[in-house]
């Protein structure tokens, strides 16, 4: 379906509850909106005020897009972060964008996650496992992802 949004024309996929959104069809609670993207909060509130910033154009997920649709989409990321921010009066905040099924998404729409945080005992839990640092295995890896 090829909709009209302002001047902006974008390609809807029907069967994408974000585009549907967008769309009007179904609701959302709206934080922020402009050309390029539509900020609502998360229906699953991880902390209070958890926000999705969505580009208006249907993406996969950020590994799917170019770096014009990328830059559109971040360069309102601190603005609609820091309306939340001051809304919520949040000590810190994790932006977070899942990309495909083994890193959490189920959304097939880009989407960036703005979850305020309030302390260590809130319901965001991110574990970062450390290892011991393998420096020729630093240095090779690094190589075969500069070149690839
Ligand atoms: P993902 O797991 O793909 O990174 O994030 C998708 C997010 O979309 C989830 O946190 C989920 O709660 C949220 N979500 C799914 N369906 C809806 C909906 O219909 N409305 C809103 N506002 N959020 C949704
Ligand atoms: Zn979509």
């Amino acid at each position: 379906i090829i909709s009209k949004f302002n001047t902006l024309e974008v390609v809807f996929m029907s069967d994408c509850i974000f585009c549907k959104i967008l769309a009007g069809e179904i609701p959302a609670a709206k934080v922020y909106e402009d050309e390029q993207v539509l900020a609502f909060l998360d229906i699953s509130q991880v902390t209070p005020g958890h926000t999705l910033v969505v580009p208006k154009e249907h993406h996969r997920n950020l590994l799917e897009m170019d770096a014009a649709s990328a830059s559109q989409l971040f360069a309102k990321v601190p603005l609609v972060s820091q309306k939340v921010m001051t809304a919520t009066k949040a000590k810190g905040m994790n932006i977070i964008a899942n990309c495909e099924e083994v890193a959490g998404q189920t959304v097939f729409h880009t989407h960036v996650h703005l979850v305020p945080r309030y302390g260590a005992d809130d319901d965001l839990k991110i574990d970062f496992v450390a290892h011991e640092p393998d420096f020729d295995k630093l240095a090779q890896v690094a190589e075969t992802i500069k070149n690839a």
